[in-house]
């Protein structure tokens, strides 16, 4: 399905407005008036073409010189798209008569639906039912409308009519689409396609960028997402449409945490944000932070190919911002590009002896518009510089317009994208404009250019990353049935940490010798079967965290104390606990040496099964030093999961410590991610630690814990 499928939203012949209203204050009025107007003139866009209007309203025989119809049954001619305006109440009838007129979309402003209470959640179901039902695609309701400028369509009560351009943009808030229009005009910004779809009761996101996929008057998609419905059906569709064009998005508001007991440390660390943020990573999104960031970001991909990679050339003719603009260019991943000794050369040419030859390169506060740019050239000519970031401030002589229009040739003249930032107000307002209109966008501080310019970047180096592959491990996926049937036939959803092994164990772990002792003389013949020195570990469904009761001795030297450990324990955890099952002490194989870590994982409401990876131990959720992504994924993701976690040096072995097999930690993230992909009925898994030895001395998955739902549920088709 492409543009072809939502058309009539954006190029119609005809269009009905079911509500039409006589009175100029009025929405009814407003969105006819709209429509009526079209572009209105605004710069760059097509007039209003011959479009036909059609208000619906049975008590005015016209509104705007418009002959009125009773209902849209009424209009002679065929209806491609309807504008239903109609009080909430009175939507469903008219949706109804939209589909005995054939006509297949429909936009819907009215409000009063599932934002208002459970009476509009019911409402907005039975439109919902409706609207599928007869086939009719829907927008909204409780939404602004639709722009399209190439076709001159204003569909909406938008006050304004933006520019045309080539970023479409959807919202689920109207309010905040009409300021970003407000602004777009003010700024010189264009659009292509607009809109604001409220509610999303049928079009929403996944149906949008699909539409704009290969829209030709679409370069970049911006959204504005409050939630998304379905997690990876998002996901598939956004990773397609991002190879084809940047999608930019910023998801504000939190879904509801809902009242869940979580048992586990993944479960308590992974929140619907680390979901998002995971997911939106995988699947190539461009993540922006604020709506100012989203617009940033939009003008940079709408003016300005992404760089070859992150070598910049910072340009200045003041020092404090070019130190700002490396500081930002540091923290946001940048690297300032090493200036060749034959720029070096050509620089000193045409700059006074006090500038600064190398990056930033200073051109000094004196800087007419021609020594600022020949240095422009011969910065952008350097092999190594693969993008330039241009600060101006306004002093003594600085020519900003001369300055700018030089800069805007050179930067249309070479493929490495130029960033501006000319700082300050009036006197930058006319160089500025020459700017945007010449495709190079600028920001009024230097980090923001250059957050732009990462996130060039960063989109530059997805779309070159081969594909992550995902593996599929031999499995034994029935002894993992089997172990979960027999808790549940206990009545149980937690598996403590012998259950927990024996399903790792089918999905490749290693773990340590152990058995289970019920008596003291147990203990100490296993200690002495398994070679002292053994750890003994308290067995019990009802203790999560043994350490916490003292169920935990690493160290057991001989069949003394392994017989002293074992009436401890018991005794202890009959103190502590007195209501515990206790099933008797587990005699285990110590593990020696070696770095711990957390691998776990939990369900996520939207995404599905979230994994997380993060150095182990007991400051795990104090630190919070751990990363996200969804199940499944393949070895690439996996190993950035390992090096995006701040400690992760640890593991390289940089300062006296000692590297660990990365490779090792790889194959066991990817073993969890396709054990709870297999398995939907895991809720919440912790693996705390997995004990990482050296390169090639593999993992061990000493402790672990699992979670699974109360009834099972069919395994998702693989
Ligand atoms: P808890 O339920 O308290 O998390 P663990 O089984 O994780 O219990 O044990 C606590 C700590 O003891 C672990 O973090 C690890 O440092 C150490 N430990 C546990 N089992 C072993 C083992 N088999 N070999 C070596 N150290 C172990
Ligand atoms: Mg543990």
């Amino acid at each position: 399905m492409g543009i072809a499928a939502l058309q009539h939203f954006f190029t119609p012949s005809s269009v009905a407005v079911v509500g039409a209203s006589t009175k100029p204050g009025k929405v009814g009025y407003r969105v006819l008036e709209s429509l009526v107007r079209g572009a209105g003139g605004a710069a760059g866009s097509a007039p209003s073409c011959n479009r036909r209007i059609y208000p619906v309203n049975p008590h005015a025989p016209e509104i705007l010189g418009l002959r009125c119809y009773p209902t849209v049954l009424a209009i002679e001619e065929p209806v491609d798209l309807a504008v239903v305006v109609v009080p909430a109440p009175a939507v469903l009838e008219v949706v109804k008569q939209c589909g005995d007129k054939g006509i297949d979309s429909a936009i819907v402003i009215s409000a009063g639906f599932k934002e208002s209470g459970p009476e509009g959640v019911e409402r907005e179901r039975q439109l919902a039912d409706q609207a599928r039902a007869q086939g009719t695609r829907v927008v909204g309701p409780n939404c602004l409308g639709i722009i399209a400028t190439s076709s001159g369509l204003n569909a909406s009560f938008a006050p304004v009519f933006p520019n045309r351009g080539n970023i479409a943009l959807m919202s689920q808030s109207g309010a905040l689409a009409t300021a970003v229009i407000d602004w777009s005009v003010q700024h010189n910004i264009g659009f292509s396609k607009f809109v604001s779809f409220g509610n999303g009761v049928d079009v929403g996101v996944v149906d949008l960028l699909r539409a704009w996929e290969d829209d030709p008057e679409t370069s970049v998609i911006v959204a504005y997402v409050e939630g998304l419905p379905n997690g990876p059906e998002f996901m598939e569709v956004t990773r397609q449409v991002s190879y084809k064009k940047p999608v930019i998005m910023v998801k504000s508001g939190s879904t509801q945490a809902g009242a869940r007991a979580v048992s586990s440390h993944t479960g308590s660390l992974a929140g619907s944000e680390q979901a998002y943020t995971a997911a939106f990573l995988q699947s190539g999104v461009i993540r922006a932070h604020s709506v100012e960031e989203l617009f940033d970001f939009a003008v940079a991909f709408a003016y300005q190919g992404p760089p070859k990679g992150r070598q910049v050339a910072v340009l200045t003719n003041a020092g404090g911002p070019g130190i700002m603009a490396t500081d930002a260019l540091e923290r946001a991943g940048l690297r300032l590009a090493s200036i060749d000794p034959a720029t070096v050369a050509q620089l000193r040419g045409c700059l006074p002896e006090a500038s600064n030859f190398y990056n930033p390169i200073d051109v000094l506060g004196d800087a007419d518009a021609e020594r600022y740019n020949s240095a422009a050239d011969a910065v952008l000519r350097d092999p190594d510089v693969q993008a330039v970031v241009a600060l101006l401030t306004p002093q003594a002589v600085t020519e900003p317009k001369q300055t700018a229009e030089g800069l805007a040739q050179l930067a249309t003249a070479s493929d490495k994208p130029v960033l501006a930032s000319f700082m300050g107000g009036e006197a930058m307002r006319e160089a500025i404009e020459i700017l945007t209109a010449n495709r190079v966008p600028n920001y009024p501080y230097p980090e923001r250019a250059v957050e732009a310019l990462a996130a060039m970047a960063s989109y530059r180096e997805w779309l070159e990353e081969p594909q992550d592959e995902i593996p599929r491990l031999s499995t034994d996926i029935a002894a993992v049935e089997a172990v979960f049937a027999r808790a549940r036939g206990e009545g149980r959803v937690n598996l403590g940490e012998m259950e927990a092994q024996e399903v790792l164990r089918a999905y490749g772990f290693n773990t340590p010798a152990s058995k289970l002792a019920r008596t003291a003389e147990e203990a100490a013949q296993f200690g002495e079967a398994i070679g002292f020195p053994v750890v003994m570990k308290i067995v019990s469904p009802d203790i999560l965290h043994k350490s916490d009761i003292g169920g935990v001795r690493v160290g057991v030297q001989d069949a003394q104390q392994a017989q002293d450990t074992f009436e401890l324990m018991m005794l202890r955890a009959r103190r502590f606990m007195p209501n515990a099952d206790l099933r008797g002490v587990s005699v285990q194989e110590l593990v020696r040496g070696g770095k711990e870590v957390i691998i776990g994982s939990s369900r996520d409401p939207q995404f599905g099964p979230l994994v997380m990876f993060g150095l182990g131990g007991i400051y795990v959720e104090v630190l919070k030093d751990v990363s996200f992504r969804v199940a499944p994924f393949g070895p690439r993701q996996a190993r950035k999961m390992i090096e995006e976690i701040r400690s992760a040096a640890l593991l390289w072995g940089t300062r006296g410590e000692r590297p660990s097999d990365i490779d090792a930690i790889v194959t066991c993230l990817l073993a969890v991610s396709q054990l709870v992909s297999d398995h939907p009925d895991i809720v919440e898994l912790d693996i705390n630690p997995l004990k990482v030895g050296e390169p090639g001395a593999g993992a061990v998955a000493v402790d672990a814990r699992i979670t699974i739902q109360e009834a099972a549920e069919v395994r998702s088709a693989v």
